[in-house]
């Protein structure tokens, strides 16, 4: 018996339970692709499926709309599953057990997959609908966004003639999504010697920082445990002899790293001490809001290989002092919006060399850029590189948005009142379809999808019913 079927729209929630039968973790999309597949043969529409299980389906224009732009509607297709500690479905095998419960819907002990299942839910109403006046509707759903939006990477936009997209992947009511930042990963290389030093070894150590994810996160001040360590060597090296043996810290490079070590030999323990003590007050008092249980310690340790020599600790504690980090420009067209940032993710030290690894973001191209010319200008006084892998375009805000005006006055007649025009900075699709589709003007919206990527997860049937009515009115003004 079906769950969602006497709730309105009766399209909507009727493919979404479909699609919520069909398992459809990331890396798990084939079976929902091949629906989709036999979704658009049945009615006789225009279908393309490629190797990474992306779908492109097409409607051509209502009656009347013949003349008018194509538009692209756009989703993802793969869910992140994640389940209650105690529950013991087989996400890869089982469809998901969905539930109502007042005016949200879930799924019993697992992510219910609003997040992106309501952008397939509702592309695949529209096309089933004779009845909607619309222009030429060219609905894709990618695949694997939750894991590196791989399949919008391998996508091919020449099959598409729309150069506007209505992207279906937000999270809140009300809010338009108009740009992201663009990025990639720089990875500061730092070739180094080794020589023995008669010293005492310590061991420094910063711990108990906030930390947060790198793009989203970056504008709230929060200390850089790599960065912090950079410092407080400094500070030593001004008060004594000293030689770095190793400087490591942070994990990944989307997040800022709450702890990182360095083990030294110092030539004079007691000033070495007293140096971290007195730069680990200055810290605290800086970091006092944002970090209130940083702590820094400096403890004695074993022996711990060859130190650098002195010219390598001198580079790489010069490095960790000036290589940019955090936020470097706000934006003034989109107020709040940190417009350009990077972060120190992962410090890693080996025998031969020292390694930085930012995550390098920008909503503006040739800021990216700009950092990726300085981290290697840097890198290579200090005699080392940096090198950029991972690419991804920005989607630009663009003050002339055609979509975007549509759209707000259709908004404004709706609810009386203007939608909040936001802009993230971190990477979404939106950013990789305008890299591949010179001008696209492009709006990201969605229903209320709360505590996504979690079993938590609640889809709004208000907001579902209000966002699909607005979506329908776009469409018809869409001449
Ligand atoms: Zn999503």
């Amino acid at each position: 018996m079906s769950v969602l079927e006497e709730l309105e729209p009766q399209a909507v929630f009727h493919f979404f339970e479909e699609l919520s039968a069909i398992p459809h973790g990331s890396g798990n999309t084939k079976a929902a692709s091949d629906w989709c597949v036999a979704f658009a043969r049945e009615r006789g529409l225009e279908v393309y499926q490629d190797q990474a299980n992306n779908v492109i389906i097409i409607k051509e224009a209502a009656p009347g709309y013949e003349e008018a732009d194509p538009i692209i509607l756009q989703g993802h297709l793969d869910m992140v599953c994640e389940k209650a500690a105690d529950c013991t479905k087989d996400m890869a095998r089982e469809g998901l057990d969905l539930m109502v419960d007042g005016d949200t819907i879930y799924a019993k002990n697992t992510t219910l997959g609003g997040d992106d299942g309501v952008a397939v839910a509702m592309g695949l109403a529209l096309l089933d609908d004779e009845s909607l006046p619309h222009p030429r509707l060219e609905v894709v759903f990618t695949t694997e966004e939750e894991v590196g939006m791989d399949g919008a990477a391998a996508l091919d936009a020449d099959l598409l003639q729309g150069r506007q997209m209505l992207n279906l992947d937000s999270e809140e009511e009300g809010i338009f999504t108009v740009s992201c930042a663009g990025g990639c990963m720089a990875a500061c290389v730092l070739p180094v010697e080794r020589e023995a030093f008669d010293g005492m070894a310590l061991t420094v150590t910063v711990e108990g920082l906030t930390g947060g994810h790198s793009g989203t996160e970056i504008h709230k001040g929060q200390g850089n445990a790599d960065m912090l360590l950079g410092r407080i060597l400094w500070a030593m090296a001004q008060h004594t002899e000293l030689r770095l043996i190793s400087a490591a810290g942070g994990l990944k490079d989307n997040a800022i790293p709450v702890s990182a070590q360095a083990t030294i030999v110092a030539a004079d323990e007691k000033t070495a001490r007293a140096a971290v003590s007195e730069m680990g007050e200055i810290l605290q008092r800086e970091y006092r809001a944002t970090d209130p249980e940083l702590t820094i310690r400096c403890g004695k340790c074993g022996t711990q290989g060859t130190p650098m020599d002195a010219n390598s600790t001198r580079r790489t504690i010069c490095m960790l002092n000036c290589l940019p980090n955090g936020v470097q420009a706000m934006s003034y067209e989109l107020p709040g919006l940190v417009q350009t940032s990077l972060n120190l993710g992962i410090l890693e030290t080996e025998p031969t060399f020292v390694r930085a690894s930012f995550c390098v973001r920008s909503s503006v191209a040739s800021q990216k850029k700009m950092l990726q010319e300085r981290l290697a200008c840097l890198m290579e006084q200090l005699g080392g590189s940096a090198a950029i892998s991972g690419e991804y375009p920005a989607w630009e805000y663009r003050e002339d948005s055609p979509l975007r005006e549509r759209m707000t006055k259709v908004f404004q007649e709706q609810y009386g009142r203007s939608p909040r025009i936001e802009s993230i900075h971190a990477g979404v699709e939106c950013g990789l379809f305008c890299g591949k589709i010179p001008g696209l003007d492009c709006v990201s919206i969605g229903p209320d999808l709360t505590e996504i990527h979690t079993p938590r997860e609640r889809m709004h049937i208000a907001s579902v019913q209000r966002v699909w009515r607005f979506i329908l009115e776009v469409l018809k003004r869409s001449k």
